[in-house]
């Protein structure tokens, strides 16, 4: 049993390690690996990357957008 916890460690640390960026999240800033998912939007010839989650889309929006009460200027 103890043994192949170790097994299963090694593999993990090695499968971590070899993970690609492949670029960061508009949203949390974080990094973005391969396989992740994500949703890609492109703005004014910009291209974004943002986690597939709900925190990181409100944090993208509040970025990009002006906050304000509707119906007042
Ligand atoms: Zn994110």
């Amino acid at each position: 049993m103890l043994e192949n916890q170790m097994v299963n460690d090694k593999h993990w640390k090695h499968h971590e390690s070899k993970a690609k960026v492949v670029g960061e999240c508009a949203g949390c800033k974080d990094e973005i690996y391969v396989g992740h998912d994500v949703y890609e939007l492109e703005i004014d010839g910009e291209n974004f990357l943002i986690h597939q989650d709900s925190k990181c889309c409100e944090r993208f929006i509040e970025k990009i957008s002006f906050w304000k009460v509707a119906g007042e200027d």
